[in-house]
């Protein structure tokens, strides 16, 4: 079973209170791809300028991430620039440049027009619609997006939303989505959007993931030093959407247990730079985490 991605393959410039890095690989769908590529295979699709080096799609492609929707045009890479300050759980954006991303055109190849499982990752929610209008008959839609698109393009993303299964956001996004500052009533009116599934990423906290009548709770991998923060979203998305595509199984159980494994995913990408970290571990390090995230939350009934 393959995964269909839509995002931004990027350079970014990062600096945090433990350390600063320039132009180094990062971008929504490599992360996303990077990360469900553990449990499945992954289609890209996006969009890359001719300053984009040939070890980075070397990379993509030792993680069997196909790369047939890549296209690569004049001009530079999206570059996005941000900080964090010891409050790790806000990214401060200093500069995006959409570079070759302002004249995009997603076109899927053939051969990507039958997926099944498609994941929507943070870009533009247009370039979203017009990758979702090309898809056949998907049997599941999950969504991201970011701040920087809700200011700027709220109808537009707005109508995305409304083909969307399960949305993969931040609380603050929450909040600032629905304009509504209670984060149950923000999910509510959010969920009214189109998506049936709304999973809240909150940062240290762990996921909520809010579904009709139900919430569930996982907490975050704990970590003594946490480096990084940039991907863990987009990390957890496709350890979500990879466990799910991998199991093909969309029932609650099956959803609690696919927060876990995008949450251990993420704990990974948080400990170094870009996909440092990520290009080291093994799934035997994958199921060892998840089993201390099930003896954290696991506690016995009232006798
Ligand atoms: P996150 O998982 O939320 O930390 O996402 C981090 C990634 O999002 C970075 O690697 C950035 O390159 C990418 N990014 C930042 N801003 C945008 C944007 N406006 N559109 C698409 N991707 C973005």
């Amino acid at each position: 079973m393959s995964i269909l991605v839509v995002g931004s393959v990027a350079f970014d410039s990062i600096q945090t209170p433990f350390g600063k890095a320039d132009d180094i690989l990062g971008g929504s769908a490599s992360y996303f791809s990077t990360s469900a590529s553990f449990f499945t295979d992954v289609n890209l699709v996006a969009v890359i300028g001719d300053d984009f080096p040939q070890e980075h799609i070397d990379f993509l492609e030792s993680r069997n991430v196909n790369l047939a929707g890549l296209q690569k045009t004049e001009g530079k890479t999206f570059r996005w620039k941000g900080r964090y300050e010891y409050d790790l759980n806000e990214a401060h954006t200093l500069e995006t440049h959409l570079n070759v991303f302002e004249s995009f055109k997603p076109v899927l190849p053939e051969s990507y027009r039958d997926a099944e499982y498609v994941f929507l990752a943070n870009i533009d929610p247009e370039l979203q619609l017009e990758v979702l209008k090309q898809v056949e008959n998907p049997k599941l839609v999950a969504c991201d997006t970011m701040n920087f698109w809700i200011d700027g393009k709220k109808q537009e993303l707005i109508k995305t939303l409304a083909k969307v299964d399960i949305l993969v956001i931040n609380e603050a996004e929450v909040r600032q989505l629905a304009d509504e500052p209670n984060l149950i009533k923000a999910a509510a009116i959010v969920r009214g959007f189109g998506p049936k599934t709304l999973v809240v990423k909150r940062g240290e906290y762990g996921v909520l993931m809010f579904g009709e009548g139900s919430v569930f709770s996982v907490p975050a991998y704990p970590l003594e030093e946490v480096f990084d923060p940039t991907g863990a979203g987009d990390t957890f998305a496709g350890g979500f959407i990879g466990y799910l595509a991998a199991t093909r199984n969309l029932d609650e159980q099956n959803l609690r247990k696919a927060t876990v494994f995008g949450s251990v995913m993420a704990s990974f990408t948080v400990e170094k730079f870009s996909l440092d970290r990520l290009k080291e571990i093994d799934y035997t390090e994958i199921s060892d985490r998840y089993r201390k995230i099930k003896l954290l939350t696991d506690f016995a009934d009232i006798d």
